[in-house]
């Protein structure tokens, strides 16, 4: 299938920048009308430069034979955070500290493994951006940086003796007795924090956050919706986008009034409408189908990181710790320490703080609970579906974004996470080139990259896949990956594998 030159190339390092020749894949991309005949690709610089049928090869370049394989556009994920533990709480990280070096030594590798060519990491500051594009082999990475609000979510978490340290938080001036007095109001106002994070050059967004409390576990100050407006305001005046993290009905409502640009999660807190009469065709009560009508009418992206609350419902999964997927994702010796004694710790902490918790529990269902295992994370599950049917079946922009790791757990593992939100996309019925879509174009047009990546088409960067199975049919068959080819390099995707 492949020439041994090329294959021990790829095996060896990886990286020699090569003109290529990709020979007789089946194309399958947005804006890229179908087709069964076979065609070959030009790359030169690391850019798609032809397509077309028979190209003559050139004596500089290396053929890569891909009959019977499918040509994709690289992966997208606009929803990432890096640098994690791979799931070990903060206070085991020390005495495993090898674990995590292992962890992050491979988690470059996994995003690319499940084909994820580009991320967009939401709160890494520039030098860990700037170092992870640096490694051989990574996803190019954008960043955003978070502007929270003064002791709301996002900064409370922090010790209070650093936590206005944070250079981006916004100034309320109803908390104004706990800021200590070195910290000018005026350098934290929604303008001043948009204009330096824009002045500081690397950031292409800013997330700003709504969140109470997480359905009643905790008390955040929020944010009122003309801070939020301006924050949306300012950032659109400089070239940004400003995500919203909002997961409440009462969150995604200020969303929508703020005008933000991108819903950073789906709408699994239904408040006061927890318990309310659906309709059984949408699964959805009448007043949250005219919230996500007015989230579509405002051209807001959603965001809907399903993955979040399917890493929960993932770790009563008996079969996920031993599956092929986690060992080609997480190395080895982290998959055994998570099957230890130890590795349950957060279901153990999801299920304590469900149990020291009835009546935010009883809530949140809506009824009393049954005792089924995750029920709650269960019940979040078929709501973010029902909302992202919806949403797809009007018209809404949905765009890949996994969250990983949206909880500190091995079921939120680079690269598989982003690969089972597309699984979940199908459960909306969205079909396999939708979802595709929303993996590729989508994320591409809302990072503004739509004329560098997001399609196979001459002109664009050469972050491609070839696999063996046709991706029209299933979206699973996404997981069928043989090649990555990174900015023109094509790379064995068994050489990026944990296993390996
Ligand atoms: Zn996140």
């Amino acid at each position: 299938m492949i020439s041994p030159i090329l294959a021990s190339l790829a095996l060896a390092s990886a990286l020699i920048s090569q003109d290529l020749l990709i020979r007789d894949a089946i194309i399958v991309s947005p804006n890229v009308a179908i087709s069964e005949m076979p065609l070959d690709v030009r790359v030169e610089n690391g850019r798609i430069t032809a397509i077309g049928e028979d190209l003559v090869a050139l004596a500089s370049e290396t053929e890569l034979n891909a009959a019977g394989l499918y040509l994709t556009p690289g992966l997208i994920d606009s929803h990432v955070h890096l640098g994690g533990n791979g799931g070990l709480r903060g206070d085991m990280v020390e005495e495993n500290i090898a674990l995590v070096r292992a962890y992050r030594r491979q988690e470059p590798r996994s995003y690319l493994y499940w084909g994820f060519t580009t991320l967009l990491d939401l709160t890494r500051s520039r030098p860990f951006v700037d170092h992870w594009n640096g490694l051989e082999l990574s996803s190019q990475l954008h960043a955003c940086r978070a502007a929270p609000y003064a002791n709301g979510y996002g900064m409370m978490f922090e010790p209070e003796e650093y936590r206005y340290e944070a250079p981006y938080y916004i100034h309320d001036p109803d908390v104004a007795q706990s800021i200590p007095a070195e910290h000018d109001p005026a350098e934290h106002t929604p303008e001043a924090v948009v204009g330096r994070i824009a002045d500081d050059g690397d950031a292409i967004c800013i997330k700003t956050f709504h969140e109470p409390g997480f359905g009643g576990l905790f008390d955040f100050n929020t944010a009122p919706t003309e801070v939020l407006d301006r924050v949306a305001r300012e950032a659109e005046t400089r070239g940004l986008f400003n995500l919203l993290h909002a997961t409440s009905l009462l969150s995604w409502h200020t969303a929508v009034e703020a005008r933000a640009h991108v819903m950073a999660h789906g709408l699994w807190h239904w408040d006061q409408l927890n318990g309310a009469q659906v309709n059984p065709e949408t699964e959805l009560p009448a007043q949250i189908e005219d919230l996500l009508d007015a989230t579509i009418e405002n051209g807001i992206t959603v965001q809907l990181t399903t993955g979040a609350i399917h890493g929960e419902v993932a770790l009563y999964d008996v079969d996920f710790l031993t599956s092929d997927a986690l060992a080609a994702t997480l190395p080895r010796e982290l998959i055994t320490w998570h099957s230890g004694p130890q590795g349950g710790w957060f279901r153990d902490n999801l299920e304590r703080i469900a149990d020291d918790n009835p009546v935010v529990v009883e809530n949140f269902l809506g009824h009393a609970p049954t005792g089924e295992p995750g029920e709650t994370s269960r019940a979040a599950l078929r709501r973010v579906i029902a909302v992202g049917r919806y949403l797809h079946a009007n018209g809404a922009e949905l765009v890949l974004a996994s969250d990983t790791p949206s909880s500190p757990t091995y079921t939120n593992a680079p690269g598989l996470h982003g690969y089972q939100e597309m699984l979940t996309m199908e459960q909306m019925d969205m079909i396999p080139s939708e979802v595709l879509a929303a993996a590729t174009i989508n994320n591409a047009r809302l990072l503004g990259l739509e004329d560098e990546i997001g399609s196979v088409e001459v002109g664009k960067q050469a972050d491609l896949l070839l696999l063996s199975e046709d991706p029209r049919n299933e979206i699973s068959d996404m997981g069928s990956i043989r090649w990555v080819i990174l900015d023109g390099r094509p790379v064995q995707r068994e050489y990026l594998s944990a296993g390996n």
